[in-house]
């Protein structure tokens, strides 16, 4: 099992897994892949009978064999225990004809929890298997979720070293209060002035940058990455598809092979890419429903086959989803084109320059064949978490509201019967003002922690133990930079010379 740049020849990118996710970033600015897709042996009635954790090892063990299976077992059981307020990790709840697969259970509140739990667990043991001695810096772009999900996860993690950079006034008080309240020695947060798309280039680019990977040898140290664009990110992620169905099963909703439709809230492309990963693993998936918010850009993607970043940029109430470059949507289109990697970077260097790329025509049937799409208006994300909870009284957040919308309108217009399940992203508390109004139709008194008090005088119940966890520590002051900044942040922080 190896793996390779989704822009480079095989035989010039081919590395280990254990060097894969160390790396994080193809030196060449592509994302690793594997370069042969692996096959599993399992049967699905198997696995249907796992706890999320023996799923877990069974799925990583297949894509890091160079892993033992005491590793595997060590990595599974420290991501996916007490941290978690709920023992499946990843419930199914039915409301109306459609199911909620709760991937919002974790320490931080939403779905890049289930991947960043694991990803350090992961990165750790790669480094003593790579018998690299160095010390990982972690750069990390976020909308908002991968930020304290990263932090929580690397968070006094022996030889890593954390910097987060998040789009200033880009992020959800909640989100930032998540960010600012953080403890670990290794952590460190900054505002950028500028969206997540301009965040993001620049990671890419110092990530690239020779010189300073230069500077970073020499003081021993390596850049990593807890983007999904990291591998390691990406592969906790097959688990939760394949544990949903084993629920359905198991509740009696469908039978052994039956085919589901998963609807993902989409941003950056990683999540529904696992999806595809685990029905190219034999996951009975009839449609994958690519789900955005009002920046649709992958919407009309899959419609029409050009990728047109040239389009305004909208801040909305779902911004872990307000992205215009989709990075994994690269290692989809790698996949379905036999890995042509000629034609992936000729596409993506055209993203770069002229904005927009046109893939071909054998890709885009492939792409019609799986996915559906469909977007959700601010309105609509409101009018959607309205309804469901009048019809049904299950509430959901802004993120899983653009899922659910986008089924809901799949459904009235095509009547496809097959089951189908919506991948609930965050829980509704870290999003509180949108939903307090969206239910309510008045807004809070007040942004952040009172509207989570708030919505919880509305909604009654127990507060799960993430919630409560937003209350404990202070925030620190937000540190505002310039994109052209960020780069001398790391080496200040690193004492680079
Ligand atoms: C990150 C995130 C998404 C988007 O997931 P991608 O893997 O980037 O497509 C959707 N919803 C929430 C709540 C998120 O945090």
């Amino acid at each position: 099992m190896k793996y390779r740049s989704t822009r480079n020849d095989v035989d010039h990118s081919e590395l280990s897994p254990a060097a894969a996710v160390i790396q994080g970033l193809a030196p060449d600015g592509g994302l690793y892949v594997p370069a042969v897709f692996p096959k599993a042996s399992w049967q699905l009635a198997e696995l249907t009978k796992l706890s999320y954790q023996d799923l877990a090892a069974k799925v990583l063990a297949l894509f890091f064999p160079d892993l033992s299976s005491q590793q595997i077992k060590a990595v599974v059981k420290n991501a996916y225990g007490q941290q978690w307020d709920d023992p499946k990790i990843a419930p199914l709840v039915k409301a109306g004809r459609n199911f909620y697969l709760e991937l919002f259970h974790g320490p931080t509140l939403a779905f890049k929890d289930i991947a960043l739990q694991a990803l350090p667990q992961l990165m750790t043991r790669s480094v003593t298997i790579e018998n690299r001695h160095r010390q990982i810096v972690i750069l990390t772009a976020t909308s908002g979720d991968t930020g304290t999900a990263s932090m929580r996860g690397f968070s006094d993690q022996a030889g890593t070293q954390v910097f987060v950079f998040y789009p200033h006034g880009g992020v959800s008080p909640v989100q930032l209060r998540q960010m600012l309240s953080q403890r670990g020695h290794n952590l460190q947060a900054f505002a950028i002035k500028g969206n997540f798309d301009d965040a993001q280039t620049e990671v890419k680019r110092i990530f690239n940058d020779q010189t300073f990977k230069g500077k970073l040898a020499d003081q021993g140290c390596q850049f990593s990455s807890a983007n999904s664009m990291n591998i390691g990110r990406l592969l906790p992620q097959i688990v939760y598809y394949f544990y949903a169905y084993g629920q359905l099963v198991n509740q009696n909703e469908i039978k052994l092979g039956d085919q589901v439709n998963f609807a993902v809230p989409t941003g950056n492309f990683g999540d529904i890419l696992a999806g595809y990963y685990a029905e190219k693993l034999g996951l009975p998936i009839r449609k994958l429903i690519c789900a955005s918010d009002a920046n649709n850009v992958l919407t009309d993607f899959f419609h029409t086959g050009t990728y047109n970043r040239q389009r305004p940029f909208y801040l909305t109430n779902s911004p872990a989803m307000d992205i215009l470059v989709s990075s994994n949507l690269e290692r989809l289109l790698f996949d379905l084109d036999q890995a042509n990697w000629q034609e992936i970077k000729s596409w993506m260097t055209a993203l770069q320059t002229q904005g927009h790329y046109q893939v071909n025509q054998t890709v885009f049937h492939q792409l019609q064949d799986l996915f559906v799409s469909g977007f959700a208006t601010q309105k609509q994300v409101k009018q959607e978490i309205h309804q469901l909870h009048q019809e049904t009284g299950y509430v959901i957040d802004p993120h899983t509201a653009v899922g659910s919308f986008v089924t809901r309108q799949y459904q009235a217009q095509t009547s496809d019967p097959t089951p189908t399940v919506i991948n609930a992203t965050a829980s509704p508390y870290k999003f509180p003002e949108t939903v307090y109004s969206a239910i309510t139709g008045q807004a809070v008194a007040s942004k952040g922690l009172p509207a989570v008090k708030q919505l919880h005088a509305l909604l009654g119940g127990e507060l799960k133990q993430g919630v409560k966890a937003l209350f404990a520590n202070p925030p620190r002051p937000e540190k505002v930079i310039t994109r052209s900044e960020m780069e001398s942040v790391i080496s200040q922080d690193l004492h680079l010379k």
